[in-house]
């Protein structure tokens, strides 16, 4: 018997009768992270990351029984052993450890392996059953270093600043968003937020962290803005809130920048392939770092990168049908 199988609710531990980032409402559901794909509304009892609480609150409500856990540190649920750790995609996201009679099975959420300098750095962890997301699990998908992308962003608002410009910069407001105001230099000009990136900052706060950025206001004088970078969900793109910034110009943060094509899909001026998410060369070595002689694929090309694991790697590999969707995780 398995230790985790998937129902019609979500990811199920039958020993322990939890679940972990289910679909549909159950009793006690583990969560990995606050995307919205992972974390749902109407659970009787949630347990997270510390630091996902105040983002669960924000987003679900504050009448939710929830229960904040430490990275690394055991609890049990019906004999079953859970522990959480970090798994680097966004602050609070973690892997699920579980151990039950010798045989370890670990969950890891949507995770990357290159630290962003916010979130706790991704941990790996041996196990014998690894189920890892694929969401680019394709060989085309190899990302240059952050580090690079921080710096060709920086230099982008620099010259559109010099030239009269703003600079309107969309990702996603929880994990995205931190990630590029960590890393903003801020002394090239001023930082405004949209209000939802504005909204999960402050959440943040709570449980300290610290980001730049003043909070666009409707009453607020934006002919004075000038040179200045904007912070914004790729919701906001083509919106009557984005043109009130002209002149301006538009660069998309995302992992799906890297394929020709995604830039004038979204018709944004620049592409940033800043991901909170694996390349291609991550998965791979997350998979052998993992020990496994089982591995599940959850979202992403997971038909594709089974057959690879299994053919590259000799191990047992199969694709899990999940809800989760990278595209769901900026509703909220
Ligand atoms: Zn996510
Ligand atoms: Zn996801």
């Amino acid at each position: 018997m398995a230790l985790l199988t998937i129902n019609e609710n979500g990811l199920y531990c039958k020993q322990g009768d939890f679940y972990i980032d289910p679909w549909r409402p159950v009793k006690v559901a583990l969560i990995t992270h606050g995307h919205s794909d992972h974390m749902r509304w109407g659970m009787k009892h949630y347990i997270c990351h510390q630091h996902t609480v105040p983002i669960l609150r924000l987003r679900l409500g504050i009448e939710q029984s929830v229960q904040g856990v430490e990275y690394g540190e055991p609890f049990e649920i019906n004999g079953v052993s859970v522990s959480f750790h970090p798994a680097g995609h966004i602050i609070g996201s973690s892997q699920i450890r579980l151990s039950y009679r010798g045989e370890v099975w670990v969950f890891t959420g949507d995770y990357k392996m290159e630290p962003d300098g916010v979130s706790a750095p991704f941990e790996s962890l041996l196990c014998d059953h690894f189920i890892s997301e694929c969401t680019f699990g394709l060989p085309v998908y190899r990302f240059p270093r952050a580090t690079v992308l921080y710096q060709a962003i920086n230099d982008w608002w620099k010259s559109n600043a010099q030239q009269g410009y703003n600079t309107v910069l969309y990702g996603y407001s929880l994990g995205k968003a931190q990630n590029i105001l960590a890393h903003l230099d801020k002394s090239i000009g001023d930082i405004y937020l949209h209000g939802a990136v504005a909204n999960v900052n402050e959440a943040l706060e709570e449980v300290g962290f610290h980001f730049p950025g003043v909070r666009m206001t409707t009453d607020m004088d934006r002919q004075s803005m000038e040179g200045a970078v904007i912070v914004a969900p790729p919701s906001a793109n083509n919106t009557p809130w984005v043109k009130k910034l002209k002149p301006y110009r538009e660069g998309m943060c995302s992992g799906w920048m890297q394929l020709r094509g995604s830039r004038r899909r979204r018709s944004v001026d620049k592409g940033f392939a800043l991901s909170d998410h694996c390349d291609w060369n991550q998965l791979n070595i997350a998979v052998e770092q993992s020990g496994a002689s089982h591995v599940y694929l959850t979202h992403g090309y997971e038909v594709n990168f089974a057959r690879w694991l299994a053919e590259r790697y000799q191990v047992e590999a199969a694709v899990l049908k999940t809800l989760y969707n990278d595209e769901m995780e900026e509703e909220g």
